[in-house]
């Protein structure tokens, strides 16, 4: 099971457990996600220097599509430098959000638009790793935040007509369960059509909510909080750790999943789900 990993924050207040899973991680070969959200250099060089299987590096609040604004060009190049600096110290993989807040999708002028834009700025970032003179091909992965899944239908396909091979998909479960509206069999079927038939790879944020918003939870926390195996978005045939473990750890073996929660609850989700337990 080496493609289910750990994501980490450069948050010098939780330098012990940021170490502990990098330890963990370096003992067991399992892959981690590095966010700068903090933007604290040191931290983030003295993670990268210390982590023998982080693969994938989230890019900074300052990194955006600026979407509803003119400020792309006067942005752009944070995201540039941020990819560059990842791709020097030999990471391949990144992870941006598409906006900070959720697309007017209200009438089809907005959404038109708003993929004409997505792709005008998806463009230019394709071109830039392109241009980058790196050992290995760089990947982008945009991740699902507020939208419903049919704008990322209508993306990808864009995505795919036009060729942007270096712009992938970040699944995130939570989200997906709280603000896309529609339920993982469904969510999983997209990823089946981008896998199979555009050719797309794949992180995944795996955390758990509720319901009424995005809460980040833990396997442990979720089932304190009462979460109950019976989950419509996971559909109810199905224990939800079942669903994670035989839909998702054991179908994407070549891509990576990673634990977006509480850093201290990581290594024990590693292990209920290496030794499958089913938990919820
Ligand atoms: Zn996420």
């Amino acid at each position: 099971m080496n493609n289910f990993g750990f994501k980490i924050i450069d948050d010098i207040k939780i330098e012990k457990e940021v170490f502990e899973l990098i330890d963990y991680s370096n003992k067991n070969k399992l892959p981690m996600e590095l966010a700068i959200y903090k933007e604290d250099k040191e931290m983030y060089e003295r993670i990268i220097e210390k982590s023998q299987y982080l693969n994938t590096i989230h890019l900074s609040k300052n990194s955006k599509l600026y979407i509803a604004h003119k400020t792309f060009d006067q942005h752009k190049h944070i995201i540039f430098e941020e990819i560059k600096r990842g791709v020097s110290y030999g990471v391949y993989r990144f992870v941006l959000h598409p906006n900070d807040y959720n697309f007017n999708l209200s009438n089809t002028h907005y959404k038109d638009k708003i993929i004409s834009l997505l792709i005008e700025r998806l463009t230019e970032v394709n071109e830039f790793v392109n241009k980058l003179n790196s050992n290995k091909k760089v990947e982008i992965y945009i991740e699902n935040m507020f939208d419903p899944i049919e704008l990322f239908k209508e993306l990808f396909k864009e995505i795919d007509n036009i060729k942007l091979d270096n712009i992938n998909f970040c699944f995130d479960i939570g989200h997906a369960k709280v603000w896309s509206g529609t339920n993982l069999e469904e969510w999983i079927e997209f990823l089946d059509i981008l896998k199979n038939k555009y050719n797309k790879k794949f992180h995944f944020h795996i955390h758990f909510n509720l319901g009424l918003g995005d809460q980040h939870l833990s396997f442990e926390e979720a089932v304190e909080q009462g979460m109950e195996d019976k989950d419509e978005y996971f559909s109810s045939s199905k224990k939800i750790t079942d669903a994670i473990r035989n839909d998702l750890i054991d179908v994407y073996k070549d891509d990576t999943l990673v634990m977006e929660q509480n850093p201290k609850y990581q290594i024990n989700g590693y292990e209920m789900m290496k030794n499958k337990k089913s938990v919820i």
